[in-house]
């Protein structure tokens, strides 16, 4: 049997940095087959559909999505919206973790090992907006269902891997009704994990610590705005955003990319750090059952790292995104493939 793997290679640095994904996944001996789905804003320009109901069924179909970023213009541009945020709503995949760790020898922190829990679907990335007199209007939608889902993710989370505290991070103090009702949920759901601390912060302390005592967090969970700028910001602790994969979890389905963009001021010169990308398809064999194979990939990346000579130039060095694979998948031959 072989599980059925979506493959949506992205924009910008997309492909660039999904090909070393793949090349890694390939070095291992693992039952996927992958499809691949051509979505998103070139699509759109060309037929004036960015993602199809076609395309949608197959994704709802696979085991899991490997997703590198997809552009999507700031302008006001024909309307267009978000295929990563299609795709995140039409899956329900309502949690999205980023964990934040750094690596030995590169990152400007030691130590590091947080995990960041964002809700993924609500918010005031609902995307509802309306024009209103001379301004605009954007709905921020929590609704207490996704509150009691995403704590309990979180909490349940720590509980698997050992954590000793949740941190609910959030403006209760002004978005009295929204963060309210989100706050209000998590302590809630904190009486059922006794072992497991339960804190909470303001977003901007929150932003002003994860700077000063990054240490002091474990696992953070919060609403989706406030959970993709503080990931970019803890990002920034290990040393590079492109260091950084993420998993969107639901139900039914599961997606797997990097946390950054599609990096258009570094596309096509093929030097992207393609490591984000390829912890990603790490945690998707974990994922699938395969967590020895995730672990190698994960371990391979880290000896890469700690010799501290084979980088790409967001992190200093001068390998492109081809050699910087290549030194990956030879430790995974070398370290732990040839017995
Ligand atoms: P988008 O509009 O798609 O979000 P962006 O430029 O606003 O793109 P990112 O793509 O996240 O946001 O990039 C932010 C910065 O981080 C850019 O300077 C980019 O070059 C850098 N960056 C992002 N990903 C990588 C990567 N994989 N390797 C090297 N640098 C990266």
């Amino acid at each position: 049997m072989k599980y059925k793997i979506a493959v949506i290679e992205g924009d910008g640095v997309g492909p660039e940095i999904m090909n070393s994904a793949l090349e890694i996944l390939n070095t291992l001996t693992l039952p996927f087959e992958y499809i691949k789905l051509d979505v998103g804003y070139k699509k759109w320009m060309e037929t004036g559909e960015a993602i199809s109901q076609g395309d949608m069924d197959i994704l709802k179909k696979c085991d899991a999505t490997l997703k590198a970023p997809l552009y999507t213009p700031s302008s006001k541009e024909k309307n267009f919206s978000s295929v990563t945020l299609t795709i995140r709503k039409e899956l329900d995949v309502y949690a999205n973790i980023r964990p934040i760790k750094t690596f030995p020898g590169i990152s400007p922190f030691t130590g590091l090992d947080l995990i960041i829990v964002r809700e993924n679907t609500e918010g005031l990335y609902s995307g509802v907006e309306h024009s209103v007199n001379n301004g605009a209007v954007t709905e921020r939608i929590i609704t207490k269902a996704s509150c009691e889902k995403i704590c309990k993710y979180a909490f349940n989370l720590a509980l698997k891997e050992g954590r000793r505290k949740v941190t609910c991070v959030h403006k209760a103090n002004i978005l009295k009704k929204t963060c309210g009702l989100f706050r209000e949920t998590f302590f809630e759901t904190a009486k059922d994990y006794p072992s497991i601390e339960a804190e909470e912060t303001l977003v901007d302390a929150c932003a002003y610590k994860l700077i000063r005592n990054p240490s002091s967090f474990d696992v953070i969970v919060t609403t989706n705005m406030f959970g993709d700028i503080l990931s970019d910001e803890a990002a920034a602790l290990t040393g590079s955003l492109g260091l950084v994969g993420s998993c969107n979890i639901g139900e039914k389905h599961a997606v797997f990319e990097p946390i950054h963009g599609t990096a258009p001021d570094i596309a096509n010169e093929g030097v992207a750090n393609p490591i984000g990308m390829i912890m990603a398809a790490s945690y998707m064999c974990n994922f699938l059952g395969f967590k020895n194979e995730g672990e190698k990939i994960r371990k391979s990346v880290t000896e890469v790292l700690k010799e501290k000579k084979n980088l790409t130039p967001d992190l200093g060095g001068k390998l492109n995104t081809k050699q910087l694979t290549n030194k990956i998948k030879e430790v995974l031959i070398q370290k732990y493939l040839i017995q």
